[in-house]
């Protein structure tokens, strides 16, 4: 065929197409192989330009979500997440559905995708959408969030990202009967490379869009009291839950900042015969202290200010302010040693107002026009400052990934 050697040194799609439509207007005799490459190519084009169209045509954001029976606290959520990009790319490519491990119908992941479509849709006129059948959808994946009383945002996180996971993991179905199978002998390996095989491990079965983004491995070192024996044992985190130091309402008008609860996370923990676990060499339960510390840093964090402590008759809340950076939070100093800055930048935050039984959730987003507040169905520009308030609940930050630690 004359040309199709010159045209495969262009680089466009369309370039070639239009050469082509050119040739055939030339030529009066199409030959049927030529005609075959471009309906070929024509196909390339329209899928080209329907994943583009994807990406151009994104609408603000901007829209809210219907309360459909105390679901503030899954809305707010799915601002959130709807405002992480990555995600909210992944699943209006609907990517998912060429790297599935699993053929099940991925029924959660779909109904959140469309949530999601319906949010950034640009031609959407509506200032609100229904998140009715997702809701329904989870409840049904989830039935202990059945009913209509008030959930916790967090757990719904969890839920939620862990569920999407399952369906929409590259790896195929498995029986968790592998997990703790071919630990790698101690004594052979050192603490990063440890923590590498471990890692290497998880991601051999649990692998998704989900674990890219949020997961991390936490580190927990146990220093045994009585014959000073270290042990090291890793975990993978979606999330961190950080504790709320105690202040006196009379110090510093009872504020603490992001640092005090990181710190608090990490520092050495005493713990009493009874609550530790068995010391590998003693064989026993000894005192001992334990230390957390992030050992591989996730794309995404969220970082969970723990408000809620449960005692034996009630549950009750944390008022305390505690401020947080919203670029350049450096968590370099909670990851292994000589870990140089880790810096992330702060671009969504769930808040919980009221009380424990009586509360409300909403959010705020970070877009390219500046913060904005969603409450349930509304949606309103907030400046900077407002972000701070002792209703901060549970923060998202990106990494900047100019920061990223070397593996
Ligand atoms: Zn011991």
């Amino acid at each position: 065929m004359p040309g199709v050697g010159d045209l495969t040194m262009e680089n466009s799609c369309q370039a070639l197409c239009r050469s082509l439509i050119t040739h055939s207007g030339l030529q009066e005799e199409v030959d049927i192989s030529k005609s075959v490459l471009y309906t070929s190519l024509m196909g390339l084009l329209l899928v080209a330009d329907r994943e583009r169209e994807i990406h151009l045509s994104l609408g603000s954001g901007q829209v809210g979500l219907w309360n459909v029976g105390n679901t503030c606290f899954l809305n707010s959520i799915v601002q959130c997440l709807s405002h992480t990009c990555s995600l909210r790319d992944y699943c209006l490519t609907k990517a998912f559905l060429h790297e599935m491990g699993s053929t099940e119908e991925p029924q959660l992941m779909k109904a959140f995708t469309q949530v999601l479509c319906d949010l950034w849709d640009s031609n959407g006129t509506n200032t609100a959408v229904n998140p009715g059948a997702f809701c329904s959808a989870f409840k049904e994946s989830v039935p202990y969030f059945s009913g209509y009383s008030q959930q916790d945002a967090q757990e719904f996180l969890r839920f939620l990202l862990d569920r999407l996971h399952s369906e929409i993991n590259r790896c195929p179905p498995h029986r968790n009967t592998l997990r703790t199978s071919l630990v790698p002998a101690r004594a052979t390996l050192r603490i990063g490379e440890e923590a590498a095989v471990m890692w290497k491990k998880y991601l051999e079965r649990e692998n998704s869009k989900i674990v890219d983004l949020f997961a991390g491995q936490l580190r927990s070192s146990l220093h045994c009291s009585v014959c000073s024996h270290y042990s090291t044992t890793f975990d993978v985190f979606y999330d961190l839950s950080l504790p709320i130091p105690k202040v006196l309402r009379s110090v510093a008008g009872g504020s603490v900042s992001l640092k005090d609860c990181l710190e608090l996370f990490s520092q050495e923990e005493q713990l009493e015969k009874e609550n530790s676990p068995l010391c590998e060499r003693c064989g026993k339960r000894t005192e001992s202290t334990k230390k957390l510390t992030i050992q591989k840093f996730p794309k995404v964090i969220v970082l969970h200010l723990n408000r809620f402590t449960t005692s034996r008759y009630s549950i009750s809340k944390s008022t305390v302010s505690v401020s947080f950076p919203l670029t350049q939070l450096d968590l370099g100093p909670y990851g292994p040693v000589d870990t140089g800055p880790v810096l992330y930048n702060l671009y969504a935050v769930c808040n919980h107002s009221g009380t424990v039984n009586m509360g409300h959730y909403t959010a705020y987003c970070l877009d390219e026009t500046g913060w904005q507040c969603y409450n349930d169905s509304r949606v309103t520009p907030t400046g900077e400052s407002q972000l701070q308030s002792n209703q901060a609940y549970v923060l998202f930050y990106k990494l900047d990934v100019s920061s990223e630690p070397g593996k």
